[in-house]
């Protein structure tokens, strides 16, 4: 097996998704070649280091871990006001804003897909109050003077 193909199936080898057959000569090839060993141990790193970050996205319980440490270590350290009273209300309100800002994006998004589905419906019945509001308005207005 070449290095080039040995390199193009060394992610489906971590992944275990090789065919029995692929997968021994993938690991035959590794046992001898240096270059394509180090390859797969920076993919393994790589995939570790994306592995870790995915984890810690989806898991709001390890975000709550990490702010309530720092929390604790900023009450335990006697650091001036700024960094112990602005900073966790600053992050509180950039927190805030963020949940905010999805909520509000998503309710315009709702509320854009509606009007396109109901505007069709709602425009010539508006445009028909607009107008007769107008038409009335000047023949009050005439009926005063
Ligand atoms: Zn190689």
């Amino acid at each position: 097996m070449k290095c080039k193909t040995v390199n193009s199936k060394l992610i489906f080898y971590l992944e275990k998704e090789l065919l029995k057959d692929e997968m021994v000569l993938v690991e035959n090839h590794l046992s001898t070649c240096n270059r394509c060993s180090e390859h797969l141990a920076l993919l393994k790193n790589a995939m570790g280091v994306i592995d870790k970050e995915k984890m810690q996205a989806v898991n709001p319980y390890f975000l709550s871990k990490t702010l309530n440490r720092w929390k604790e270590e900023q009450e335990e350290s006697s650091s001036p006001v700024f960094t112990r009273v602005v900073m966790p209300a600053l992050l509180g309100l950039v927190f805030l804003m963020a949940i905010g800002s999805g909520i509000f994006m998503g309710a315009n998004f709702a509320k854009d897909s509606e009007n396109l589905q109901q505007s069709n419906v709602i425009d010539p019945y508006f445009n028909e109050i607009d107008s007769e509001t107008i038409e009335l308005f000047f023949l009050n207005d005439g009926y005063h003077e």
